[in-house]
């Protein structure tokens, strides 16, 4: 695998660092508890955000997905091309949503931020390094392909690049 993204390194899918180490997106401070985002109402309760009911009273502030939505920033990228895709483009769609759907429910902060029709393909933007990987692992599993990852490890963003 040769280097194919400016300060991106080809890894191994097997290597892949498991924890988000410094994302910038996390809090600088200590969030109170709760703390609710005034953009999707997910909760920051027990140190992580969750989907709970509002509390009756809580600190507001935005949370990282919402933040990374608003700058346009995602942590993850997944492009999908090849004459395979081609023909199959809203299934391999429908599978990467129904990946998400599958994360968001669980975990407020994964979810994709876009997907944009490429030259050869399309780009899946995501709020989070796993979903990005989710996503690429859900669409090997499925139809095979050729599946990379490339690790940005300064500042922890994930491309991964599938193709059939
Ligand atoms: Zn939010």
């Amino acid at each position: 695998m040769k280097e194919r993204f400016a300060g991106f390194q080809p890894v191994r899918r097997d290597r892949l660092v498991q924890e988000t180490r410094h994302d910038t997106y996390q809090a600088k401070h200590k969030l109170p508890e709760p703390t609710v985002c005034p953009q999707c109402g997910a909760v920051f309760h027990d140190g992580r955000w969750q989907w709970l009911v509002r509390p009756a009273i809580a600190h507001e502030e935005t949370c990282p997905a919402c933040r990374r939505i608003h700058d346009e920033f995602p942590a993850g990228y997944v492009t999908v091309n090849g004459p395979f895709f081609e023909d199959h483009r809203e299934e391999l769609l429908q599978l990467a949503r129904n990946e998400e759907a599958r994360a968001k429910a669980e975990h407020p902060l994964k979810r994709i931020m876009r997907i944009e029709d490429r030259d050869d393909g399309i780009q899946i933007t995501t709020t989070d390094i796993h979903l990005a990987r989710g996503i690429g692992e859900a669409l090997h599993h499925a139809y095979q392909g050729e599946l990379e990852y490339h690790y940005n490890e300064r500042e922890n963003l994930l491309r991964v690049v599938w193709e059939r």
